[in-house]
């Protein structure tokens, strides 16, 4: 059963009510959520689930269902399985997903510094990588740091953009801007555009404004293979949340 997707629209959305549509082995499924499941290089939300009598389910991750848009909450070991409809509360780990949203939301301002066909990528709460497919001796850890703190410095607002198949038929030049291509058959695709910076399909959860990264910090360049040079960034500074 497909769940209404709460963080597509609003990412900063901490806590929700909603309701139990499917309770088994694998995790619990709620009509509506505020958790972003494990998919792009962005790992699943934890949290809790809240019953009406107060008794606190953890939730240690979240992962994508079987249907459309179906989200699947993974209990932690030993808790107490939910009941099909009752009411609940949610409460993401806001400051675990807002250091995922910061590194996330770095990594497409970093994709724009580096030049480079980008062929893997991964975001944790403490780091995030990105791969990309150029020499060696391009990558200067310094530079990276440098040009991609310039732009966050530049403090713009961020945007969510729904295009469909038929949109990008007909301005096929939009493509051409994007340093991804998007995926077709599905519809419709939902970019993340960064005006001026950067443009590209993306489902994950970004801040609002870059400048809410504050900066980053290239921890560290290895090669990885052939075509993985890797970069690897944290965040330069704790930020305030909210
Ligand atoms: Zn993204």
């Amino acid at each position: 059963m497909a769940t209404e997707l709460l963080f597509r629209d609003d990412a900063y959305l901490r806590t929700a009510t909603a309701h139990v549509v499917a309770a088994s082995d694998r995790g619990v499924e709620l009509d509506r959520t505020i958790f972003y499941p494990l998919g792009g290089g962005q790992p699943g939300d934890t949290g809790l689930v809240i019953r009406a009598n107060g008794e606190r389910i953890l939730i240690s991750d979240t992962r994508k269902g079987d249907a459309l848009n179906s989200v699947v909450h993974v209990p932690a070991p030993g808790m107490p399985q939910l009941t099909v409809g009752e009411t609940v509360s949610l409460e993401i780990d806001w400051d675990r997903r807002y250091a995922l949203m910061r590194l996330h939301t770095a990594l497409h301002v970093m994709s724009c510094v580096v030049v480079a066909p980008v062929t893997g990528g991964n975001i944790a709460p403490e780091r995030a990588r990105l791969d990309f497919d150029i020499d060696m001796n391009l990558l200067n850890a310094e530079k990276i740091e440098r040009e991609t703190n310039a732009l966050i410095a530049r403090a713009v607002e961020t945007e969510t953009v729904w295009i469909t198949d038929a949109d990008l038929d007909a301005q096929p030049e939009l493509v051409k801007t994007m340093s991804v291509q998007p995926p077709r058959g599905a519809g419709r695709v939902r970019l993340l555009k960064i005006p001026g910076i950067d443009l590209q399909p993306c489902g994950g959860t970004h801040v609002r404004n870059i400048g809410e990264i504050r900066g980053i910090r290239v921890a560290r360049i290895r090669n990885e293979g052939k075509r993985n040079k890797r970069v690897e960034i944290v965040l330069s500074s704790a930020a305030v949340s909210g």
